[in-house]
């Protein structure tokens, strides 16, 4: 089976390192211009906020990521944990309290110092969530791509002969199967066959320190600031994990962001390096929109905490596209809830 996807970002990179694993030959056309992927916090969670299929996907996706990464080696993938208490504390204990099939538990100021040696100012309470982890969502999307053929260059797509196929470089060419993994993009690239997808893609800012001394163990979200360090030692936060407004100027923001850190954590004044603003891919209800689209021969995978979810939306749709075999666990996020014919 000869099958394009369009995008290699995260969700590209993973729907076709498994249609890959399951015996497809895959081509990954995947446009210079960066997307979510390189702007993303890449908190790997099923954090407070979820109805329970959706958790129930992002627990699976959890669940999923170790053995992805140890099958596809340089995702920077670390079951490291996350700190939070950015909520109040009645919430965060009805969190801890409800939790099903998700490690929880607080801890006092004593127990988060212990936890985040680098804490000026520790939680008097806080909730520690031993499942959590983190990716290295660029270099996570480049280790699931290795082994793909790849083709730099922007397609679109077109109908031909009753099936979607691809536009590149001013040619029409055929697949049995067309991944549609474009993110912000993907509306716009439905629009001509007549789809009209609902979709938005919020931007969000973050702020990168220069790379320093291990400071941080894991997630620390705090009330004005999500934080943690990738793996080359930068520090890496925003006002939450979504990524900050980033007003007039973002460099200034990010400026202001990283000094707000450094007050908050011991050790050497943090330098700033750079920011990255990006559109959240977000389909319009806001769950993940996965599965066929009305067209033969074309499929959609779009979703935020696309990072989180990579490792499920990937296998899962692998699986559906080669077997027919469609994973309850997707049931709820077929694509046509979202798409009017036009
Ligand atoms: C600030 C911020 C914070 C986030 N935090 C988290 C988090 O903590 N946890 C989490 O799980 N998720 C998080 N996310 C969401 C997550 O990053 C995204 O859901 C995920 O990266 C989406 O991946 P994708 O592959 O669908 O899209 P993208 O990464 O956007 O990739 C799509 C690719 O398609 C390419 N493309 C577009 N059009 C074409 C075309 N016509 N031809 C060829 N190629 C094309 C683009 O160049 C792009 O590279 C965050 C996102 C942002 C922006």
């Amino acid at each position: 089976m000869r099958i394009a996807v369009i995008g290699g970002g995260i969700l590209g990179a993973s729907v076709g390192w498994h249609l890959a694993q399951g015996g497809a030959r895959v081509t990954v056309f995947h446009a210079a211009a960066p997307g979510a992927t390189e702007g993303s916090f890449a908190w790997i969670n099923a954090s407070l906020g979820n109805d329970p299929a959706y958790r129930r996907l992002r627990v699976a996706s959890m669940a999923a990521w170790p053995g992805l990464a140890a099958a596809a080696p340089g995702t920077g993938f670390q079951a490291c944990g996350g700190l939070m208490w950015d909520a109040p504390e009645a919430e965060l204990r009805a969190y801890v309290a409800e939790a099903e099939n998700y490690p929880l538990r607080l801890v006092g100021a004593a127990e988060a110092q212990g936890l985040e040696p680098a804490l000026r100012h520790p939680p008097a309470l806080a909730v520690h969530a031993a499942g959590e982890g983190m990716a290295e969502p660029v270099a996570a999307a480049a280790a699931l791509r290795r082994g793909l053929e790849v083709v730099r260059s922007e397609v679109t797509l077109v109908e031909a002969k009753g099936r979607a196929a691809l536009r590149v470089a001013g040619a029409v060419r055929s697949f049995d199967a067309v991944v549609l993994a474009a993110g912000a993009a993907s509306a716009a690239l439905l629009a001509p066959l007549g789809m009209a997808l609902s979709m938005h893609a919020p931007l969000g800012m973050l702020a990168w320190s220069r790379p320093v001394a291990r400071r941080l163990n894991g997630l620390v979200m705090m009330p004005d600031m999500h934080i943690r360090q990738t793996d080359e030692g930068r520090i890496v936060l925003g006002e939450d994990y979504g990524g900050t407004d980033p007003g007039m100027d973002p460099e200034e923001k990010g400026r202001a962001l990283l000094a707000l850190a450094s007050q908050r954590l011991h050790g050497p004044t943090l330098v700033f390096n750079h920011v990255t603003l990006a559109g959240r891919p977000t389909p319009g209800d806001g769950r993940p929109a996965v599965g066929a689209l009305a067209m033969p021969g074309l499929w959609l995978a779009l979703s935020h905490s696309g990072v989180t979810l990579a490792p499920a939306i990937g296998a899962m749709l692998a699986t559906e596209m080669l077997t027919g075999a469609r994973d309850p666990l997707l049931d709820p996020y077929a694509p046509d809830r979202l798409v009017q014919l036009t």
